[in-house]
């Protein structure tokens, strides 16, 4: 695809469980959380792109990959074209300056004991930007991007002096300031007032807009997905069950997983017929998955022994559309 920006082929990261000594007596074998595995999708350049899934389907673990702030156990990710699964962290810290994040919780992610300014201002002095003019030009830019203005009233704050929406503005000018071309934005308003998330959406649909930046935009919640981005891939147990454009995914869901996270959402209208289709159970472990699909154990659509011992590929069923179940194609 000459316009992805991000290409992942088949991505893994298992990490290592951490045993007792008398569990290392009782077994020798090393155990893992397959927390992605083996997923491979295409970003393209100045989309949102959704990674949906309940906590515990690999689509935080994913993130980070991507931006290579864990190392993957196999497989490829490339950005503009460029292998960087396993290059060393000295190439890692050039390529930063694309690479930025937005996290999830803007009461953790940013230093208390600092000033906005200096925690704008700190990706620039990493990446060897000390001139103070071009510094503080460049941090009052991106105060203003978020819309924090005018940006002198904020930049000597220290973040207890901010409200939850104005922090996560910080956080995102943060991210801006080095002009990145790919933003991980991990759960960006679930920490924040149901009032404000609205107003922060909002603001990266905009920045999106105006600098084209390409974001990939981790969530639990459906609707927010729907409301800002261009394409999904639905996680379940660190495998895509799913994927397509918003539109197609969530307005005619195929996945019996995506099925039941779609009618999971709420509507404002009770007079609106819903279909049941419920999940039973908790999301199984990642250290030892279900055989077959990994959804067995909770499908509501189950149709017998294949599901059990047959894990379906992620296959195309048309259009944007990718569907790993063997409800679809010919692997009944
Ligand atoms: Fe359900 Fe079987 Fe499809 Fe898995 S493969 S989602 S168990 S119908």
């Amino acid at each position: 695809m000459a316009d992805a920006l991000v290409e992942v082929e088949n991505l893994k990261k298992l990490f290592p469980v951490r045993m007792g000594f008398f569990r290392t007596l009782v077994s020798r074998k090393q155990l893992f959380v397959h927390a992605v595995d083996g997923i491979s999708f295409k970003v393209k350049k100045s989309e949102i792109f959704a990674l949906a899934g309940e906590s515990g389907s690999g689509k935080t673990t994913t993130g980070r990959l991507l931006l290579r702030l864990i190392q993957p156990t196999e497989g490829k990710i490339i950005f503009e074209g460029r292998d960087i699964s396993f290059i060393p962290e000295r190439e890692m810290k050039s390529l930063r300056r694309k690479l930025q994040v937005v996290f999830q919780d803007p009461y953790e992610s940013l230093n208390p004991r600092m000033i906005v300014e200096t925690i704008v201002a700190e990706p620039l002095r990493v990446q060897g930007v000390h001139n103070p003019k071009e510094v503080s030009e460049k941090v009052v830019r991106a105060l203003e991007n978020v819309e924090l203005i005018p940006a002198d009233e904020f930049l000597f704050r220290y973040p207890h002096e901010l409200s939850g929406g104005q922090r996560q503005r910080v956080a995102v000018a943060r991210a801006l300031v080095l002009d990145p071309e790919f933003i991980v934005a991990d759960e960006p308003v679930s920490m924040l007032d149901v009032s404000i998330r609205a107003e922060i959406l909002n603001l990266m649909v905009n920045l999106q807009e105006k600098f084209s930046t390409t974001f990939l935009y981790i969530t639990h919640d459906l609707a927010l997905a729907r409301h800002i981005c261009n394409s999904i891939a639905v996680m379940y147990l660190g495998k895509i069950m799913e994927m397509g454009t918003v539109d197609e995914v969530i307005l005619e869901p195929l996945h019996p997983y995506t099925r039941a996270l779609v009618v999971a959402v709420p509507v404002p209208d009770p007079t609106m017929a819903r279909s049941e289709v419920v999940i039973k159970g908790e999301i199984p472990s990642p250290v030892n998955p279900p055989s077959g699909c990994r959804f067995h154990t909770r499908c509501p659509s189950y149709i017998g022994d294949i599901c059990r011992t047959k894990e379906p590929s992620l296959i195309h069923v048309g259009g944007t559309r990718f569907v790993a179940c063997h409800l679809y194609g010919k692997e009944k």
